[in-house]
């Protein structure tokens, strides 16, 4: 057995040498235990460096919390090192055991002013004097003189051992701190009630989830956001002329009356949300939140305590109660996108809501009631999931009460242009830009595009362009389309032997549509098949003539009409046709 790092007098308890002849420390092992527990010798002053770093990141009160806390381990751990020694001596001797144990430690010099203790009638009273405290030390070294006592690890750790001494809550508070500029330390204990003031230390036992907090704090972001978009979404991105977007539309209007649950199907990409939010804005629940959810971007096992909330302790690492979507959308509008991802365990739970008005936390018995309305969507057609079995067909009957098909891009290629317009608009407003437009052959490109992404693509697309395309000039396909683009996905491909592909029969059939709907010109037609070739021959004519069964001279003449009819609509300076050969 070894002498402890100091050879230093302890206080002379009764039992101290005792104590000290329970430190071990076992070299071969690289170990040292204070009776079973193994203890650590480590550097004050790094310790300090690490308390500062922790004050420094978190803040004053954060950092308070979490030492409280780790002092207050410490003091539980010490109380049952303390409930194994003999039990034929007094509770006041055994009690005195901590101080020792703190002082042994190197933490603090303790001497008792005063202790009264009586374990079986719950009473307690206790006050040290506290020498050398390292905590404080350290603290006015890095912080100078404070307002306030700082030995907050110190003080949780009597407050842990005292408690758990006790068996009830106690808590102490520093009346005299060196860190105030105060000689010494001075601590006073009593039981928690017995303080007046005694609930506004408690909240630094408690443990708080930053994680949590942050989560919290982005879901508000999240939402501030999207409610400041709110309106300027509703007044650009639901536009429209064409029959298909125009029959959704009226289904969407006559929704909004009413507080019919509405599901809305469509693909990827075809503005799902915006719709829910125009549903919202329009109804008489408008001036309440509006919350969205995408349950296909949460995970499975997270997904019900999102929607429903949680309970304090209904699992693991819930630190905190927090009210999930459903809660939050009270009043108002919830909008759960991709429904379809839900698990079958969320979707009976959310059937349960639906049919009852009602909601359970996890891990809460409370019954809360909501008022909610719902709004649904999906990409994948959920009858076809309910026939697969991965999807409830009750839950599917209750939320396709009033369903609106959202058309795909292609099948409303009128729309196209109004769209672009009004995202060109947009961008330019947000990136600080001034275009002209679009060139012809962008035009053309936008309307033969298949738009596999629908608006979101086109929005994408046309935010590149803005970004790419330098102010005073028209917008290049270039500039919208990736290569990938131009090389792969354009509709209008030419097979090799100059035929239109066969895939793209029923394009054929949309293009006439636009030519009767007065969409496009046979001119445009016409110049659209001439750049595809060109495009897909890179540049050279002959190449390009032969694709499209044309002498070279034939060619020509038409890209020079071509370039001619593109600059007497746009009164745009482009390059004559000997450059491009
Ligand atoms: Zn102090």
């Amino acid at each position: 057995m070894a002498q402890p790092c100091k050879p230093e007098k302890i206080p002379s308890y009764e039992n101290s040498d005792d104590l000290r002849a329970r430190v071990h420390f076992c070299a071969e092992t690289g170990q040292i235990w204070l009776h079973e527990h193994r203890m650590l010798l480590v550097h004050a002053a790094t310790q300090a460096a690490l308390r500062k770093e922790l004050i420094d990141t978190l803040g004053m009160d954060r950092a308070r919390g979490l030492l409280t806390r780790m002092g207050y381990a410490s003091g539980v751990q010490d109380a049952e090192l303390v409930c194994t020694r003999a039990h034929d001596t007094s509770d006041l001797d055994i009690f005195m055991t901590g101080p020792q144990l703190h002082t042994l430690e190197g933490i603090v010099k303790v001497t008792p002013i005063r202790v009264e203790i009586d374990r079986s009638a719950g009473r307690f009273y206790a006050e040290f004097l506290w020498e050398n405290s390292w905590e404080g030390h350290w603290h006015k070294h890095y912080y100078g003189i404070q307002p306030d006592p700082v030995c907050w690890n110190q003080i949780g750790y009597a407050c842990g051992y005292s408690t758990a001494f006790m068996g009830r809550q106690i808590l102490y508070k520093e009346v005299e701190c060196i860190g105030m500029g105060d000689s010494n330390c001075r601590i006073i204990g009593k039981p928690i009630e017995e303080w007046e003031d005694g609930d506004e230390y408690a909240r630094f036992f408690s443990q708080e989830s930053i994680a949590d907090q942050l989560m919290e704090l982005q879901t508000q972001v999240v939402q501030l956001r999207s409610a400041m978009n709110a309106k300027e979404k509703q007044h650009s991105d639901i536009v429209g002329n064409s029959p298909p977007f125009r029959a959704a539309y009226e289904l969407l209007e006559q929704a909004s009356k009413s507080q019919i649950t509405v599901l809305l199907q469509g693909e990827t990409g075809v503005g799902k949300e915006v719709f829910a939010r125009a549903l919202h804005d329009r109804g008489a629940r408008r001036n309440e939140s509006f919350i969205a959810i995408n349950c296909a971007a949460i995970p499975h096992d997270l997904v019900e305590s999102e929607l429903f909330g949680v309970e304090k302790g209904a699992y693991t690492g819930a630190l905190v109660s927090r009210p999930g979507r459903f809660e939050r959308a009270n009043g108002g509008t919830l909008f759960l996108d991709e429904v379809g991802d839900l698990p079958l365990s969320a979707q009976a739970k959310l059937l349960r809501v639906l049919q009852e008005g009602e909601i359970e936390r996890l891990g809460d018995q409370k019954i809360r009631k909501v008022n909610v309305r719902l709004v649904a969507a999906s990409n994948i057609d959920l009858r076809t999931l309910a026939k697969e079995g991965k999807f409830r067909l009750d839950l599917y009957y209750r939320l396709n009460a009033f369903q609106i098909n959202i058309p795909p891009l292609r099948e409303r290629k009128e729309d196209i242009s109004l769209l672009a317009n009004r995202f060109l608009e947009k961008y330019s407003a947000i990136h600080g830009k001034k275009h002209r437009g679009f060139t012809d052959k962008s035009k053309r490109t936008l309307l033969s595009y298949a738009w596999p992404g629908n608006i979101r693509e086109l929005q994408n697309m046309i935010e590149r362009g803005v970004i790419l395309a330098p102010s005073g000039t028209r917008i290049e396909v270039d500039q919208m389309f990736s290569s990938y683009h131009t090389d792969h996905s354009l509709e209008f491909g030419l097979d090799s032997n100059g035929g239109l592909e066969i895939a793209h029969e029923k394009t054929g059939k949309e293009l006439c549509e636009a030519v009767f709907n007065g969409v496009m010109t046979l001119d445009q037609i016409d110049g659209m098949l001439v750049d595809a070739a060109v495009d897909k021959a890179r540049g050279n004519l002959s190449k390009a003539a032969r694709l499209l069964g044309l002498t070279r001279r034939q060619l020509a003449y038409r890209l020079e009409r071509l370039h001619e009819q593109d600059s007497e609509r746009t009164g745009a300076i482009s390059r004559p046709v000997s450059d491009q050969l």
